[in-house]
């Protein structure tokens, strides 16, 4: 086991993208199954709060401690095995996207949804239930998690196989290695769209529902199978410039109605608004003029599908006032990679902005039903407009899950934006949506959760953690506060 015990040793565990800043006593980056189970025995025994780190390029402050020890899984990064007749791959939790994709492409195979960070930590994507662009067509990480092992803070390990153990109603009642666990879940709805907002429950659900998206609450993933696919013969890519937001969002809504069998449907359709474009227009010097961007991600099976694929969208395009001559068509792969890259560059040079100007995130991860989903983006505008502090638009539009990003430069910008984040949140609340879709509620969320779901939700939440993380030591402060558990009361 590594062990780091001077605070500037440990720095950059201290934050994720979302830039608050944490504390705690000690890093541990344990190499070893044995020696993880050991230091959570060892931690419960002395009441040390733990809080598990992945990557780091979480939003929401999840991995970022408030006290006690932080567990990295940098080490416990391997492949366990990939299995191309059944298409899946088991790996351990610290392994990064990256290196899990390139370890699938030798098989011939892919994950179907992952975040724009290559950077991130499977077990981090996990515990958040992670998205990303190719959710329009694939939705979260949930999908494909077949199974997972996690060590509980007593040490136990538990190893949940999708299909194996289910709720009656809201009522768990099952035996792991002779160990009985039996409670009610929460009595709250999640929502009927995309969503990472506290722990996921529904009537009947699968075990291993609980534990995609807990936010390192309730134990540490330390291995998850995943469904995987191979890859398709090629894709189709493209950013279609629009001079008016409402040529792009009639586009998009006719996108919509392509059924999911059509060989037209795209994986990805991710919206840009003209900030955005701005933002990094210094970085890209032939973007066109143009008020927003919609970028499209189709997978192509057959060579045969080529051009009627490419006929088909160029007329889409036409038809809804966007010109060929100005969209940017990846042709080849060098060129995909370009794209990938720009979509990739917005949220990271935002992250960037806000580390030099030494501000928090002040950002929306709100998705909204899909009748709503224009209303949405002009109340943004309108309000954005009135904050009078700069603003960004982008992200997933195919859900109706964009991402509003506060640029604030001091400290009064930052403190009048999140005044507007509430009335985000209320207002898509209203609107039947959620807090959060993809990146969890970590630190920074939870007042926004409460909204969601009222104190007795979250007191249910906390319950039921209880129940998995028996001293109380895990990833305190995320999802709810910790003076919800009986403990720290
Ligand atoms: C440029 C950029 C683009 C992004 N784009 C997307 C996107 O398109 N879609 C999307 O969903 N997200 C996106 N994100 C957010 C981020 O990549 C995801 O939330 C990702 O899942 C975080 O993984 P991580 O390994 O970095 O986790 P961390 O930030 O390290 O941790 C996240 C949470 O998971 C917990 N955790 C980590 N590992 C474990 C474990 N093994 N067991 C239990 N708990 C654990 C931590 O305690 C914390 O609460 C983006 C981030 C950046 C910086």
């Amino acid at each position: 086991m590594i062990v780091k015990r001077k605070k500037p040793q440990f720095l950059s565990y201290l934050e994720d993208t979302s830039n608050i800043k944490g504390k705690a006593k000690i890093l541990f980056i344990p190499e070893s199954q044995k020696e993880l189970v050991n230091l959570l025995k060892k931690a419960s025994a002395e009441d040390m709060p733990i809080t598990f780190s992945g990557g780091g390029t979480g939003t929401t402050g999840g991995r970022v401690p408030q006290e006690g020890a932080v567990v990295s899984l940098e080490r416990l990064n391997r492949v366990i095995s990939i299995n191309p007749d059944k298409k899946e791959v088991t790996a351990q939790a610290g392994i990064t996207l990256k290196d899990l994709e390139e370890s699938l492409s030798k098989f011939n195979l892919t994950l179907r949804v992952s975040p724009t960070e290559p950077l991130a930590f499977l077990g981090g994507v996990v515990a958040t239930s992670a998205s990303g662009p190719r959710s329009f067509k694939y939705s979260s990480i949930r999908n494909y998690v077949k199974a997972i092992k996690v060590v509980l803070s007593s040490g136990e390990i538990l190893v949940i196989e999708r299909g194996k153990i289910f709720a009656n109603k809201r009522n768990f009642d099952f035996q792991i290695k002779k160990k009985r666990f039996k409670f009610n879940l929460p009595s709250y709805t999640s929502p009927q769209i995309k969503s990472s907002a506290g722990y996921f429950v529904k009537d009947d659900m699968d075990l291993i529902d609980l534990f995609i998206g807990h936010e390192g609450t309730l134990g540490c993933i330390l291995e998850a199978t995943i469904s995987v696919q191979n890859l398709p013969l090629d894709y189709f890519d493209c950013l279609v410039f629009f001079d008016s937001d409402k040529d792009a969002l009639d586009f998009i809504d006719e996108i919509k109605k392509i059924k999911e069998c059509n060989s037209f449907y795209p994986c990805a359709i991710e919206f840009f608004d003209r900030n955005s474009l701005d933002f990094v227009r210094e970085d890209y010097s032939l973007l066109p003029s143009a008020n927003c961007a919609v970028y499209l991600e189709q997978e192509i099976e057959l060579p045969e599908q080529q051009d009627r694929i490419l006929d088909y969208w160029c007329s889409l395009i036409e038809r809804h006032n966007s010109s060929i001559d100005k969209c940017w068509f990846a042709e080849d792969y060098k060129n995909r990679e370009k794209l990938h890259q720009f979509r990739h560059w917005l949220p990271q040079k935002i992250n960037e902005f806000l580390r030099q100007y030494r501000q928090e995130k002040v950002a929306t991860d709100i998705a909204v039903p899909d009748e709503k989903s224009r209303d949405m983006y002009y109340f943004y505008e309108e309000k954005a407009r009135q904050s009078g502090v700069d603003y960004v638009i982008f992200g997933h539009i195919g859900q109706n899950h964009l991402h509003f990003n506060f640029l604030p430069k001091t400290h009064e910008e930052s403190f009048r934006a999140k005044g507007y984040m509430l009335e985000f949140i209320e207002k898509a609340l209203s609107f039947g949506g959620t807090v959060s879709a993809e990146h969890g509620i970590g630190k920074i969320k939870k007042p926004h959760l409460e909204i969601m779901y009222g104190k007795k939700h979250l007191e249910e939440m906390a319950r039921l953690k209880e129940v998995f993380d028996k001293s109380c030591i895990l990833g305190l402060d995320n999802i709810f506060s910790k003076k919800l558990l009986l403990k720290h009361r």
